[in-house]
């Protein structure tokens, strides 16, 4: 498809409610995306400070995907409980090794998330190296998503929803909710971090950071319904469904206070690598002159 074709359809969609399960919310993934553009230096800065708008819109696109690809689906979470027992450390990095030990239609329940951004980084770097700039484009803004979901800590746990523990409507709460009351208080990082060594290596220990953060998460949700009243303890279980108008600003206030340092933290971590991811796939590619 066309880069402007998918730009019309990212901007169709953008009208229409989806149910951002897989996701940072959309507000985050767009700020993961333009604030990683403004840190890309040089040539390959210039190329995607062009196409800041694009590469903004298209950061959702992934989620928009799964609405008539099922085989989207499993690229943006993993639960990491069904591979293995803590410390979750004799997962294959490799794909196919993966296969061969969990089987394709449990990875495709699983989630294969670390997999799939591997998968798109090494796309990104065959793009550059082709010479194929729309083509970069789309998969810069893929890869931001991805990186992005593999920062959020409820996409890498099986109780992705709270649902095991308690903590219906966690997920929608933390992510959504949450963070788009407090954009404001996001400071852009000003250094980008280093991307060296095997990337899957990197991206499984970003999964493992971010798997570090979920009973945090839990108890402050825990922790912030003490007070609610029952009717307000059901509006915060009703999770992607809920009227955000309806869920209580004490709950959010206690859970922002408890959680909210560590997601900036976790998004701001997002940012910066995958500026480095960008730039290692162009540096790797031999350092393409993008056209102006
Ligand atoms: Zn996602």
């Amino acid at each position: 498809m066309a880069l402007r074709h998918l730009i019309l359809a990212a901007v169709l969609w953008a009208g229409i409610p989806a149910a951002p399960l897989w996701s940072w919310g959309f507000e985050v993934h767009r700020l993961i995306n333009g604030q990683a553009v403004d840190l890309t230096p040089g040539p390959l800065g210039t190329f995607l400070q062009q196409r800041r708008n694009w590469i903004v819109a298209l950061s959702t696109d992934p989620d928009q995907r799964r609405e008539y690809d099922k085989a989207e689906e499993p690229n943006h979470y993993i639960d990491l409980e069904y591979f293995s027992e803590p410390p979750y450390t004799s997962i294959p990095h490799d794909r196919r090794e993966a296969d061969e030990k969990y089987g394709t239609e449990n990875l495709a329940q699983w989630g294969i998330l670390p997999w799939h951004i591997v998968a798109v980084a090494t796309a990104l770097k065959e793009a550059l190296a082709a010479g194929e700039w729309e083509r970069t484009v789309v998969l810069a803004a893929d890869l931001g998503h991805y990186v992005a979901d593999a920062h959020q800590p409820l996409h890498t746990t099986a109780n992705y929803d709270g649902e095991q523990t308690g903590n219906e409507g966690i997920h929608h709460m933390f992510e959504n909710i949450m963070l788009e009351q407090h954009l404001g208080d996001y400071q852009s990082p000003d250094e980008i971090s280093a991307a060296t060594g095997c990337i899957s290596a990197m991206v499984f220990g970003w999964l493992l950071e971010s798997f570090h953060e979920v009973p945090g998460i839990l108890k402050a949700d825990r922790l912030a319904r003490r007070r609610l009243t029952e009717a307000d303890k059901e509006v915060v279980a009703q999770g992607f469904s809920v009227d955000p108008d309806a869920v209580s600003p004490a709950y959010i206030n206690e859970l922002y206070a408890r959680t909210g340092p560590m997601a900036w933290r976790r998004i701001s971590r997002a940012t910066t690598r995958l500026t480095a991811l960008w730039l290692r796939a162009w540096e790797e590619a031999g350092k393409p002159t993008p056209p102006q």
